[in-house]
């Protein structure tokens, strides 16, 4: 009867300690649960757009880029006609789409023309820093300002509206967006110089500099044009053909 009594005390001891335990581990965990569910994933923003949307380099590049456009052409764009222009790119070199880049990591999807088209038509994108100073100082000037883009021609009014809300549109600029595939920017460029095609209307005229943010924005094997003189390249380290 005494070995009962003992092993009886014994279980229900051993009992009590594996209840204890039990319920320490309960509570201890519950707090830890409670903050998995409750923190959002964090998603890692790789290198490249964070360079572009938080680093004063990015910035400081960019501003110096149009500061010693501005300073180079001043002079000869104060003197000029309506026949004289200057060629500028868009994206990466007056808009600024880091968003829709952000929006791709979020998603974890890569470019495609849908979602890119979908992104144009929401007219959210910003200004590249020093862009907006430096067309407002081409605006005081008799010189056309030519947007020469990949965007579709299909998205100019959205294009166009999204430029309106940052205040650097205006209604003399000329657009020559992309009509095909087949429209390459070489075809638009000798269209500007010729007086062909779109600019039929408009005539020929003369190219005074260029700004893009990719090789092909420029003209290729050319002396008349040199980078940091008449040509200026914009650093975008988020996507290209490299
Ligand atoms: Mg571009």
């Amino acid at each position: 009867m005494k070995k009962c009594m003992s092993l009886f005390l014994c279980l229900s001891l051993y009992g009590c300690a594996i209840n204890l335990d039990f319920g320490f581990g309960e509570e201890d965990a519950k707090p830890e649960t409670n903050q998995i569910k409750s923190t959002p994933q964090e998603i890692k923003i790789p290198n490249d757009i964070r360079w572009v949307t938080k680093s004063s380099e990015y910035k400081i590049l960019c501003e110096q880029t149009y500061k010693n456009a501005w300073d180079n052409l001043s002079e000869i764009l104060n003197q000029v006609n309506e026949q004289s222009a200057i060629i500028m790119d868009l994206d990466e070199t007056v808009l600024d789409n880091s968003k829709y880049q952000i929006g791709l990591t979020e998603k974890g999807e890569s470019y495609n023309p849908e979602s890119w088209s979908t992104w144009v038509n929401l007219e959210e994108a910003e200004l590249v820093p020093g862009a907006k100073k430096f067309i407002d100082n081409v605006r005081t000037t008799n010189t056309t300002i030519i947007f020469l883009s990949n965007r579709m021609a299909k998205n100019e009014k959205p294009t166009i509206e999204n430029m309106k809300r940052l205040n650097i549109y205006d209604e003399k600029d000329i657009f020559l967006l992309r009509i095909d595939k087949a429209d390459k920017k070489h075809v638009r460029r000798n269209e500007v110089t010729s007086g062909t095609g779109r600019l039929e209307q408009a005539g020929p005229m003369e190219v005074l500099a260029y700004f893009g943010d990719a090789f092909h924005d420029f003209p290729q094997e050319s002396e008349t044009y040199i980078f940091g003189q008449n040509m200026f390249m914009f650093p975008n380290p988020m996507y290209g053909k490299w």
